[in-house]
Formats: structure tokens, C-alpha cells, sequence
């Protein structure tokens, strides 16, 4: 099927409440055009360098999601055209986007990464973390940031009843969080899901899904 055909069959499928990134990672510009002329506008990056090189070239109306690892010495490349940084672990991170924001005179929306995963190599933080921040008086004072909601990656494993576990427990900690809304932490998205699980991801609760393979087909790292 082609990529047009898999984001019609995908589009069909998915509520109204939920959002389609578009994970376009390794993908060449061509693939991308291929999905925006068929009405894609909300495209995910795991690499600054590569998200950059793609916004240069691409159509000013893209909105462009950081879904990877931020390094804090990379968010000046972004900052005057990201339109979501998902994986959002650590303070100083904000900190450093906030900082990057007020140069470009924008506010930056963000997501906080939670650790669901059992696996290590997993990024994220726990949710006392999560609250911990979010009510600090350091973080009211970060006027160019604003935390949308919260993002998670489950463990890689065909066990579909672990997986449902993680993604309930990230919708948990959302919902938690939720009543600690300030003028700079609006809740509203949960990003969890991709190729090989966001149906049950879904089920659990995401309003938001990162979708690569079932859209442009396997990646080839080389
Ligand atoms: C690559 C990636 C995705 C998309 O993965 P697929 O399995 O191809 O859908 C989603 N989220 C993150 C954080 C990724 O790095």
C-alpha cells in the first residue's frame, strides 16, 4: 500500500480526540511530501539535526514534533519552530527551553516523559518528579514553556497484558496530575502508542499517537 493509502486506512480507524504524528524519521523529503499532500500536517523527529534539514526544505505549515532525546546544548537549532517537545525528562531541560523560547519570543508546549517501561534503557522520570516539578516555584516562573500533558513508551514485548498495564499507569499519573493546572501547566494530551500498539494504547487513554512504520513502511538504519 502506499503512504497515502496507509494514512487514509490509519485516519479511519482513529477517534476524533486522538492526534496522528506522523513519525518521519530516516524518511526522505519525498515520503514526507507523499503524506502531506494527502492532508498530513503533524510530523515527528527523534534527531534536531534531521528535524531541521526537513523543516528547512518542507512547506511552512508542517508542525513539527520532537518525539526523541533532547540534548540541552541542541534546543537553539529548534526553538523558533518546534511545535511540541514530547520527551521532556529533566528540569534543567525546561530550563534551557524555556531560555531558547523567550530568545524567539515564543512559548514552547511540552510534554513530560514518565518512565513506564520496566526496561532501563528507557528515558523518563516518575510521576513524583512529574508533580514535584510542575508545582515548584522555579517552574512558575518559566513563563515561555507550558507542559501540555505527559508522554511514555512502553516496554518492547509482544506481552500485550504488560503493555496495557504501562499505558493504564501513565493515564493514571495524568489523571492525577491533573487538578495541579497553573497558568504554564495545561493538561490535555497523553502521547503514548505507536506502530505496534497504539490500538490498545488507545483503549488505555492516549490522545495522541507516533506513528512511523504503519505509515511509510520499515526503517532502514544503516
Ligand atoms: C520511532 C518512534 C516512534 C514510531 O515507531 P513505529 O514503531 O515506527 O511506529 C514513536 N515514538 C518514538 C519516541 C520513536 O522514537
Amino acid at each position: 500500500m502506499s503512504i497515502a493509502q496507509n494514512l487514509q486506512h490509519i485516519k479511519s480507524t482513529l477517534p476524533k480526540h486522538v492526534t496522528l504524528v506522523a513519525v518521519s524519521k530516516t524518511k526522505p523529503i519525498s515520503a514526507i511530501l507523499e503524506a502531506y499532500h494527502a492532508g498530513q500536517r503533524v510530523f515527528g523527529e527523534n534527531k534536531i539535526q534531521e528535524m531541521v534539514d526537513k523543516y528547512d526544505v518542507l512547506p511552512n505549515n508542517i508542525e513539527w514534533h520532537m518525539i526523541g532525546h533532547v540534548q540541552k546544548n541542541k534546543v537553539k537549532y529548534m526553538a523558533s519552530f518546534v511545535s511540541l517537545i514530547h520527551g521532556v525528562d529533566d528540569y534543567k531541560l525546561l530550563e534551557e527551553i524555556n531560555k531558547q523560547a523567550k530568545k524567539n519570543e515564543r512559548i514552547i508546549n511540552c510534554l513530560l516523559q514518565i518512565k513506564i517501561a520496566s526496561e532501563d534503557s528507557k528515558f523518563g522520570m516518575t510521576a513524583e518528579e512529574a508533580s514535584g516539578i510542575i508545582q515548584s516555584k522555579a517552574f512558575s516562573e518559566l513563563k515561555h514553556v507550558k507542559i501540555v500533558g505527559v508522554m511514555g513508551m512502553a516496554t518492547f514485548t509482544d506481552d500485550q497484558v504488560q503493555i496495557k498495564k504501562e499505558f493504564t499507569l501513565l493515564k493514571f499519573i495524568f489523571d492525577g496530575l491533573k487538578p495541579l493546572k497553573t497558568f504554564n501547566f495545561q493538561p490535555e494530551t497523553i502521547s503514548m502508542g505507536m506502530s505496534g500498539d497504539y490500538q490498545l494504547a488507545i483503549a488505555s487513554g492516549s490522545t495522541m499517537v507516533r506513528l512511523g512504520s504503519s505509515i511509510f513502511g520499515e526503517r532502514n538504519y544503516n
